[in-house]
């Protein structure tokens, strides 16, 4: 096997994960990025795109680009598709940015949404509430993410303030999806078209913000399962996607509503580090790089990961218990910032769950 040489667009904790599980399988990572003291400068050089001809220097040392975010500008993805392949492609990249585009998407490949309205005056923030009914969830169609670009309308009295909030972007108007849970699955796909998909996650969230995943989800029929296989692979096989794609669902008893999707690995995804025998990272990093798809069914234990956020907290704690793996991002603490995450395995749901309770102060710390 060759050495393959990655280019990342960003330089977070997503690439930082990816460059640890690529390592193994020889394949080398390059950055680009501003910042020389990210969660992945230490796994490969950085080449700042504020420096002169670093685009084409970029381009000079890898084999294939990939990327962290999905507000990662689509203009430069496709003028780097001109010269190296980027997976995801940019359909993908573009029809995950913008909320209008991606809920019609969905719709159209007979994926369940919620019933949404575009919304570009006040006059037809009026109609959507009169259409849907309250409650409706307004959102930007751009930039939204971790809950921000937001807000529920329960009542007539809530639309001048939710109006004054958000007005000035373009907007999307969304009835209010009463589900029992969040739940999310990732899959990926390879350049020759396979596919595999991993478990569904439940997913609980605060302040807008990823918690806690659990893997697998109690009490799930093997039809939701199936469900959310069938919305994923349609999905990844009408974008004709390379990578990890993730779509999040929300579940109801009339079955499983898609909410947004990313077209890369995922926070709700990091349980599989520990929790399968090929993680999301090296399974994005052997689809991008044209080798054979890994094992993505769930190891034969319960899994769980905790979003460190804010502060690092009591990390002793988490190295002395051995179900537990720490996963540090060289962040510094800040508030609501992502720094790490803490994955647990378990041979017992009883276990698992004991196992959470002991960690509750990192969910529960928002400092
Ligand atoms: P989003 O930015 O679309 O991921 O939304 C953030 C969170 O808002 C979701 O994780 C849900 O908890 C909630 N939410 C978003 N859209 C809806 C909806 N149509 N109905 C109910 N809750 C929603």
């Amino acid at each position: 096997m060759t050495t393959k040489r990655v280019g990342v667009i960003g330089s977070g904790q997503l690439g930082r994960m990816m460059a640890l599980a690529g390592a193994p399988l020889d394949v080398e990572f390059v950055f680009y990025d501003e910042s020389l003291s990210s969660p992945s400068s230490s796994l490969g050089r950085t080449i700042q795109p504020s420096a002169a001809k670093s685009l084409e220097e970029f381009l000079d040392c890898v084999d294939v680009v990939t990327y962290e975010s999905e507000n990662t500008d689509a203009d430069l993805v496709a003028a780097i598709n001109k010269v190296k392949p980027v997976y995801p492609g940019e359909t993908s990249l573009r029809k995950s940015q913008h909320r209008l585009t991606e809920k019609s998407n969905f719709r159209d490949l007979g994926i369940h949404t919620a019933d949404f309205l575009r919304v570009a005056s006040k006059d037809d923030l009026l109609d959507a509430t009169k259409k849907l009914g309250f409650p409706i969830v307004l959102k930007t169609t751009t930039m939204g993410y971790d809950g921000k670009g937001q807000t529920v309308i329960k009542s007539s009295s809530e639309i001048d303030g939710a109006w004054d909030m958000l007005q000035g972007n373009e907007l999307i108007a969304e009835a209010f999806v009463n589900f029992s849970r969040e739940l999310s699955v990732i899959a990926v796909r390879d350049i020759k078209g396979n596919t595999k998909v991993y478990p569904l996650a439940e997913n609980e969230h605060a302040e807008g913000i990823l918690r806690l995943s659990r893997v697998p989800v109690a009490n799930l029929s093997p039809a939701k399962q199936q469900q959310a296989n069938n919305y994923i692979t349609t999905l990844l096989d009408s974008l004709a996607h390379v990578g990890v794609l993730t779509l999040e669902l929300f579940d109801t008893e009339h079955g499983l509503i898609a909410n947004e999707m990313a077209p890369r690995v995922h926070n709700s995804g990091h349980w599989t580090i520990e929790g399968t025998p090929s993680s999301q990272f090296e399974n994005h990093v052997r689809a991008i790089c044209g080798l054979p798809l890994g094992c993505t069914d769930a190891r034969d234990h319960f899994s769980a990961m905790i979003n460190i956020v804010g502060k690092h907290g009591d990390r002793e704690s988490v190295l002395s218990m051995p179900n537990a793996f720490l996963h540090t991002y060289n962040k510094t603490e800040r508030l609501n910032r992502k720094i790490g995450h803490i994955n647990l395995i378990a041979n017992s749901e009883a276990k698992l769950e004991e196992s959470i309770h002991a960690l509750s102060a990192f969910i529960n710390e928002c400092g």
